[in-house]
C-alpha cells in the first residue's frame, strides 16, 4: 500500500473524552472515529487489524469443526417471546417496530435465532453434534458505553452454537472450544488468563471467561498465588473457614454519636473491622425487603445474593426512606439484635463470637453481641466478594487480585433455549429427545482494543506481528532526489509485495521524523529506512518497533525476509 493514496489521520492530541490508552491510541492513529455514543467507525488503518483478528477467530474455528453461517442482525421478536427472554431483557436490549408494527430487536446475542433454525433442519441424532459460528455485529444499548471499542454499544463479536445429543458429548465440544480459544489467545500474542465465570441464572453449569490482563480492565479476577484456581470475582466461591467461639462476654450498648460507617464505629470503639457485623437491607423482585449481614471489612457480591433462594434475581439495594421507616433508625446503625426482617448472614458473619453492630438506634452501637444469644441464629450462605489474601477455595495458596478485560466467554448452555424453543431430535431408539446446547462469544473488535492496552509505549501502538495493519513499513529518504534511493524503493517494495508480505510504502514525501513518529504510533512492527548513505554500501536500515537500536542489512527482499524472520 503507498501512504499516499491510504487516508491515514494521525493526531498528536489525546482526545478528551478517552480515558484508557487504547482508547486514546486508537484515535490518535487514526483507527477509529467516534459518531456517536458507543458507534465506531472502523477506518482504513483500524479495519486491517479488525479483519486480521477476524482472520485467525476464523481459522481457528473452521480447525476445530465449527462451521460459519450468518445470520441478520435484526430479529423477530417472537423468537424472543418462545425462549421467555422478550420479556426478560431490560434495557440493553434495542427494541424496533417495522413499518407493520411488528416488534423486532438488534441482536445482542444469537441463541433463539440459531436454535430455531436448527429445529428447522435438523431431526436425527445422525445430523449431531453440530456447531455454528457467525462474525457478525451486535447491539447492546450498555447502560455505561465506554473506553472506544472495548466497551461499545454496537460491537463486532464472534458467537457459535453447538448442539449435542447428550451432556457429555456437549462437554467434549466444550473443551474443542476452550482449545480453539487458547489459540485464538496465543496467537493474539497477549497475557491472558482462563477463569472460571459465573453461569448466570441457569445453573450448576460449567462457564469459563478469558481474559486479557489489564490494569484498565472492568473485572476483577480472583488468582490463588500457587495453585491452579483462578475466577472472575463474581464467581468465586468463598469457603466458611473456622468454627465460632464461644460467647464471653455480656451484650452492652454504647452511645455512638455520628459514627455511621463500619470503619468509622471500629475507631470509635477502638475494636477490630473484622470484629464488626454491617447489616445491608435489600428489596427483592416481589418487593419484600430482607437483611444481610457481612463482616464489617466484606462487601456484598450480587451475583451470588441474586441466586439465594431467599433474595434472588432482580433485587435492588432498599430505599433508604424505607429502611429507615422499617427499622426506626438511620441506615448507619443498622443491627440483627431485634430485626423486623429476616436476616441471612455470610459464613464469615456467622463465625464472629462477641460482634459489634448497629443496635438499631440513631446514634447507638452494641458490643459483645452473640449469634443464638442476643438474636437468632441466622440463615447462612456465601454472599460476599472474596478478599485478598484469602485461602483459596480449592485449599491450595492464597488468592491475589488481577484486573482482565473478558476477552471471551464460553459456556455450557444445558437445554434452557432446546426447551423453550420445542427443539428436539430422534435418537438411535427412534425416541424424542432434547438437545444440549453450548455458546461460545469472542469480542472480536475489544480484542483489538484489549492487544492494545497491553502492547504499547510512549510512542504509540506495538502490535505483534499477526494482527499488525502492515508488517513492514519502508520509509524512503530523499526519492525525489536520489535514482538510487528511488529505486531500491520499488524494487524493494514490489519484490517484499511479491512475497506475500503487508507493506506499507510511506511516499507522501515527508522529513524522517514525521515518517518515523506515524509507523511508531500506528505500531508497524518492522522499519525499512532507505538513504543515500548505507546505499553506498548496498545496505538499507532495519528496526524492529519493540527495540531500541537500528541495523543494517543488504538491501535486499531476502535479506530484509531473513532479518524478520529472525526476530
Ligand atoms: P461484559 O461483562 O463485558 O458486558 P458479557 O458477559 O455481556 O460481557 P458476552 O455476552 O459473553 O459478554 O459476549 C461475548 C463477548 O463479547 C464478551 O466476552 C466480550 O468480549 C464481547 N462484548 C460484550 N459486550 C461488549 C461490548 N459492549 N463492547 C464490545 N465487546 C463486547
Ligand atoms: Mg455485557
Amino acid at each position: 500500500m503507498r501512504l499516499s493514496r491510504f487516508p491515514l489521520a494521525t493526531a498528536k492530541e489525546t482526545p478528551a473524552d478517552a480515558e484508557v490508552v487504547s482508547h486514546q491510541l486508537m484515535q490518535r492513529a487514526g483507527y477509529i472515529r467516534k459518531l456517536g455514543s458507543g458507534l465506531y467507525t472502523w477506518m482504513p488503518i483500524g479495519l486491517r487489524v479488525l479483519n486480521k483478528v477476524a482472520a485467525i477467530v476464523r481459522e481457528e474455528m473452521n480447525r476445530a469443526g465449527a462451521v460459519e453461517v450468518l445470520m441478520p442482525s435484526i430479529q423477530p421478536a417472537e423468537l424472543w417471546e418462545q425462549s421467555g427472554r422478550w420479556a426478560q431483557m431490560g434495557g440493553e436490549m434495542l427494541r424496533i417496530k417495522d413499518r407493520h408494527n411488528n416488534d423486532f430487536c438488534y441482536g445482542p446475542t444469537h441463541e433463539e435465532v440459531i436454535t430455531h433454525h436448527v429445529k428447522q433442519d435438523v431431526r436425527s441424532y445422525r445430523q449431531l453434534p453440530l456447531n455454528l459460528y457467525q462474525i457478525q455485529t451486535k447491539f447492546r444499548d450498555e447502560r455505561r458505553p465506554r473506553f472506544g471499542v472495548m466497551r461499545a454499544r454496537e460491537f463486532l463479536m464472534k458467537d457459535a452454537y453447538s448442539f449435542h445429543i447428550d451432556e457429555a458429548d456437549l462437554a467434549r465440544e466444550y473443551q474443542v472450544m476452550r482449545e480453539a480459544y487458547t489459540r485464538v489467545f496465543d496467537r493474539l500474542g497477549i497475557d491472558y488468563r482462563i477463569v472460571q465465570a459465573d453461569a448466570g441464572n441457569i445453573g450448576g453449569n460449567r462457564s469459563e471467561e478469558f481474559h486479557v490482563l489489564a490494569g484498565s480492565g472492568e473485572d476483577l479476577l480472583a488468582v490463588s498465588d500457587s495453585g491452579p484456581f483462578a475466577a472472575n470475582i463474581e464467581a468465586a466461591p468463598c469457603v466458611a473457614v473456622g468454627a465460632r467461639a464461644a460467647a464471653s462476654a455480656v451484650m452492652q450498648q454504647v452511645a455512638t454519636p455520628g459514627q455511621k460507617t463500619c470503619e468509622q464505629v471500629a475507631r470509635f470503639l477502638d475494636t477490630a473491622l473484622t470484629a464488626k457485623v454491617k447489616l445491608l437491607v435489600v428489596q427483592t423482585a416481589a418487593g419484600e425487603l430482607r437483611a444481610v449481614a457481612l463482616r464489617g471489612d466484606h462487601q456484598l457480591n450480587e451475583v451470588k445474593a441474586a441466586k439465594h433462594p431467599m433474595i434472588g434475581a432482580g433485587f435492588v439495594m432498599a430505599a433508604p426512606e424505607k429502611v429507615e421507616a422499617l427499622f426506626g433508625c438511620e441506615v448507619g446503625y443498622l443491627g440483627p439484635v431485634n430485626s423486623p426482617i429476616p436476616v441471612i448472614a455470610d459464613h464469615a458473619a456467622a463465625v464472629i463470637a462477641d460482634f459489634t453492630c448497629g443496635a438499631n438506634q440513631t446514634d447507638f452501637h452494641l458490643q459483645n453481641v452473640n449469634w443464638g444469644r442476643d438474636c437468632p441464629e441466622p440463615e447462612t450462605a456465601d454472599l460476599r466478594n472474596i478478599v485478598e489474601g484469602d485461602v483459596s477455595p480449592d485449599g491450595v495458596g492464597r488468592i491475589k487480585f488481577y484486573r482482565g478485560i473478558e476477552g471471551g466467554h464460553i459456556f455450557q448452555l444445558g437445554r434452557k433455549y432446546t426447551e423453550a424453543m420445542g427443539l428436539s431430535v430422534l435418537d438411535e431408539a427412534s425416541q424424542p429427545v432434547t438437545p444440549w446446547m453450548g455458546c461460545y462469544g469472542i469480542g472480536v473488535s475489544r480484542l483489538v482494543a484489549a492487544i492494545i492496552e497491553q502492547r504499547h509505549d510512549d510512542k504509540g501502538i506495538v502490535w505483534p506481528a499477526s494482527v499488525a495493519p502492515f508488517t513492514v513499513v519502508i520509509c524512503p529518504i530523499g526519492m525525489d532526489r536520489s535514482d538510487a534511493v528511488r529505486e531500491t524503493t520499488e524494487s524493494l517494495y514490489a519484490a517484499l509485495q511479491g512475497q506475500g508480505l503487508d507493506v506499507l510504502l510511506d511516499d507522501r514525501g515527508q522529513r524522517p521524523g514525521a515518517m518515523f513518529a506515524d509507523a511508531e504510533l500506528i505500531g508497524i512492527p518492522y522499519r525499512i529506512v532507505i538513504g543515500d548513505k548505507a546505499l553506498a554500501d548496498g545496505q538499507v536500515e532495519f528496526k524492529a518497533r519493540n527495540l531500541a537500536e537500528a541495523e543494517r542489512v543488504a538491501a535486499t527482499a531476502e535479506a530484509v525476509r531473513a532479518r524478520i524472520a529472525a526476530a
